[in-house]
Formats: C-alpha cells, sequence, structure tokens
C-alpha cells in the first residue's frame, strides 16, 4: 500500500529552528519557522510561526536543529542491496563482470526486500525523492520493476523507477553474458508499458518512470536511438550511465570511433530531458555540450572513489551551467548506500586537486537537493524550502556530542559527521521520526535483506 498524503487542511508547524532554504537567494534563517500545509509548504520565515494558525495538528521545536530540504538522489541501483562487499578491489569492468552472473539470477522477491534495504539508508540519510536505475530482468524473474515499485511506495518515498535495460552482450562485443541480456524489441515494449503503467506527470507525483539504457557497453545503438524516440514520444526522461571509467571511453573509441559525448550525441542523447550518471571523464568540449544542452549529471564521489574511477570535474561543470546533482548509485559499489554523507565526499574529492573552494559547504548542500531536483526535471515542486513547493524535508540534530561545537549549521551538517536524523518529512508526512522509519518495520527490513542475500549467493 501506497503512504497518503496528510489532510489538505492540516498543518505541521516547525520552529525555533535554523533554516537553510536553499531558494535562489541561499536565504537562511538562524531561527525561523516553516509551516506546513497538507503535501505542501504553506510559509517559510524569520521568528516564529503566526500566532494566529488554526488546524495545527502538529508543532515542533526545532531548537538545536537544522532545517534543509530533503535530498534527492539522482542514481542508484536499489536491488544492488543484497549484492554488497563484494569484488572488494576491482575496476568497474571487473567488478561488473565478477557481479553479473550473480545479479542475473535475481527475481521479484529478492527485488523487493534490495528495495526496501536501499530505500531504508536513503530515507535515514536524508532522502526524501529518489531514482532507482533498474537494468537486470531475468527470464523468469518475474516482475522486478514492480516489485522496486511496491518497495518504495510501502515506505513512502518519493520515486523515478528508471527502467533499464541491455541488449548488447558478449557475442555483439559487450560487456555483460549473454544470458543477462534482454531483446531490443521486448525492452522497448516493456519500457513503453511501465510508462503507461506508472508514470504520473502530475505536480507532487510520488512515482515517476523514465527510460533508461544501461551504458555504451552493455547497450546497442539500436536501442540507444530508439529509448530516446520512444521518451520524447511518451514526454518522460532519459537516463544512462556515461564517461564513467577510462575503460569505457577506450571501448567507445575502438566501437563506434569516438568519445562517449560525441556518441550520445550522434544517438540523440544529449538535451534538458536527458541526465547522466558519473560523467568523470569529460573533456572541456563535453562539459561544453553538456551546458549547451542543459543535460544533467548525477555525480556519485563514493562510488567513482570505491572502484577507483576518478573524479568528475564538478566545479568546471557548475562553472559552464550544466546541472549537477548527486547519487549514491548502486550499493555493490558504495555499501554505506546514504546519500547524506555524499554532500560531505562530494565535497573532499572535488578539493583533492588542490582548490580549496572548489566545493563549498553551501554548494554541497545545492548539489544535493536544487542540483537533484533540477537533473530530475523537478525543480518547482522539491529541492528547496520555498511556499508552495512540496512538504519534502529533513530536521538534522545538530546540538548534540557530535556537533555542538559548531557554529554554522550548514557546516555542522556537511563538514561534520552525518547528524542524528530528527525528523524526515515526504510528501507532508512524518516517514522517519527519532532516526527510525515510522512507514515499517526496519528489523524486518533487515531480516529480509540477509535473508534475500543467503538466497542469492546460494543460487550461484
Ligand atoms: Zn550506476
Amino acid at each position: 500500500m501506497a503512504v497518503q498524503p496528510p489532510a489538505a487542511d492540516r498543518r505541521t508547524v516547525i520552529e525555533n529552528v535554523a533554516i537553510a532554504t536553499v531558494d535562489a537567494r541561499d536565504t537562511e534563517y538562524a531561527r525561523g519557522h516553516v509551516v506546513l500545509l497538507g503535501n505542501t509548504i504553506e510559509s517559510v520565515g524569520d521568528g516564529p510561526a503566526p500566532a494566529w494558525l488554526e488546524n495545527v495538528a502538529r508543532r515542533i521545536n526545532g531548537e538545536g536543529h537544522l532545517l534543509t530540504p530533503g535530498l534527492v538522489n539522482t542514481h542508484h541501483h536499489f536491488y544492488q542491496w543484497i549484492t554488497r562487499g563484494l569484488a572488494q578491489d576491482s575496476i568497474l569492468f571487473d567488478w561488473l563482470v565478477a557481479l553479473y552472473p550473480t545479479w542475473a539470477r535475481i527475481d521479484e522477491d529478492l527485488v523487493h526486500a534490495a528495495t526496501q534495504g536501499s530505500a531504508a539508508a536513503l530515507l535515514k540519510s536524508g532522502c526524501t525523492t529518489a531514482s532507482d536505475h533498474h537494468y537486470v530482468f531475468p527470464r523468469g524473474g518475474g516482475d522486478v520493476l514492480g516489485a522496486s515499485v511496491a518497495g518504495v511506495q510501502e515506505l513512502g518515498l518519493r520515486f523515478t523507477a528508471l527502467r533499464g535495460s541491455m541488449d548488447r552482450g558478449q557475442k555483439d562485443g559487450g560487456l555483460p553474458p549473454d544470458h543477462a541480456v534482454e531483446d531490443t524489441d521486448e525492452i522497448l515494449a516493456a519500457s513503453e508499458s511501465a510508462v503507461d503503467k506508472w508514470h504520473d506527470a502530475s505536480f507532487g507525483s510520488m512515482l515517476q518512470v523514465a527510460v533508461a539504457p544501461c551504458s555504451p557497453f552493455s547497450v546497442s545503438t539500436e536501442l540507444m536511438r530508439q529509448s530516446a524516440e520512444l521518451a520524447r514520444r511518451k514526454g518522460v526522461r532519459l537516463h544512462t550511465h556515461g564517461s564513467e571509467t577510462a575503460e569505457e571511453e577506450e571501448f567507445c573509441k575502438q566501437l563506434f570511433g569516438m568519445g562517449p559525448t560525441d556518441y550520445f550525441e550522434s544517438t540523440g542523447w544529449l538535451g534538458e530531458d536527458v541526465w547522466m550518471a558519473h560523467c568523470v571523464h569529460m573533456n572541456d568540449s563535453d562539459i561544453a555540450k553538456f551546458a549547451e544542452t542543459g543535460t544533467g549529471v548525477a555525480h556519485c564521489p563514493s562510488s567513482n572513489a570505491r572502484l577507483a574511477a576518478g573524479t568528475a570535474r564538478v566545479p568546471d561543470m557548475l562553472k559552464a551551467g550544466v546541472p549537477v546533482g548527486l547519487g549514491v548509485d548502486g550499493t555493490a559499489s558504495n555499501e554505506s548506500g546514504e546519500l547524506g554523507t555524499e554532500l560531505r565526499n562530494a565535497l573532499l574529492i572535488n578539493r583533492l586537486h588542490g582548490r580549496p573552494d572548489a566545493l563549498t559547504v553551501r554548494q554541497a548542500l545545492r548539489l544535493g537537493t536544487m542540483g537533484g531536483a533540477r537533473v530530475l526535471g523537478r525543480q518547482r515542486e522539491i529541492g528547496s524550502i520555498e511556499p508552495g513547493k512540496l512538504a519534502d524535508l529533513a530536521l538534522w540534530k545538530v546540538d548534540g556530542v557530535l556537533h555542538s561545537s559548531i557554529a554554522d549549521p550548514v557546516a555542522a551538517l556537511v563538514l561534520g559527521a552525518l547528524p542524528p536524523l530528527a525528523a524526515l518529512f515526504v510528501n507532508g508526512n512524518a516517514v522517519v521520526e527519532n532516526g527510525r522509519l515510522t512507514t515499517a518495520d526496519e528489523d524486518r527490513i533487515a531480516l529480509a535483506a540477509a535473508r534475500a542475500a543467503r538466497d542469492l549467493a546460494a543460487r550461484g
């Protein structure tokens, strides 16, 4: 069952709280208030909330806390929750080759358990909107995309399901084993029916769908072209992995006679309706093309470090005007699964090249909120605390032993340990309270995920 929004006339007031709105002017309040009405933000401002408010169902004293927009995750593979901690010291291609055979044995029950583990880790680290790039559809595995949609809806996360795909197996020069790929026409038909079944384009939508062939080394050129055509015909967004590693760049040059960005351009894959994961190996011309076309980037710093892929040029992208959001990436290459900690990792990794101002703490918070909202095409609905936007908010406790000595609450959130999450609101519902999920039993999720991981390992 999907979590229902609160009654439209019901108010929640949060006051005496530090607020980072992440609006266009980066407005902050040292001691302000926010009023939620139903599933939207009614007002935000300095000082206490107006005394005349009616229908206040809940009043939260935010003393010692920081209120931010809920974080937005732009790239993930939820099913990987049950294949964590494997191929620990491999680069991407070796890691994929090691894991494909295991992934090819997943089914809908395992994906449901894995999805709830991944979604729980996101919610517990401040994430209110997530996308999940699912591209493994074993024959006989049942409705794995449906299992991930159901798993997310039960926990109350705002969601974009990405109907992924692979049709370039080893016999066609691709990386995945032939038994792990699907037929091109079947993929296109299944992608279209996923859009028809689930995509809700309305304001405040809790569920959207995008078309998402996996990567240049696992997808045919024909599928890239036809996926772009399908998505544009249906009015949905496009997502894929791009420019992740030096090996991928070499693969593209050998097979297509050009680098990944030029290849994407040649297949109709640059545009405001497209975002790509990683974008590590980009030259100035590639960045300029992304900026000119409004193509978005899902920056995944921890995963890029885990697989020794390199560092995306995020400061240069931001300077050029490229939309950039943050992504956890699949939890087989970022076992923490937390989005909140990616704020810190993005800042640290982008400073490794000797620029202390490469990313500021506020830029890092913006990447994780408004940046992600823009990448998912939802900047009018989420990503900042402004009247009329959806009530997706994270309330961080910053007066505890780990943070109380940091005067700037945004620095406490980004530079310090990830603070305890006092509450997380999605669509006006408090889906996390005092660090625990309110919509499901965490112990049950943990048990189901452990059982699924053992079950999958035993199938090998
Ligand atoms: Zn990925």
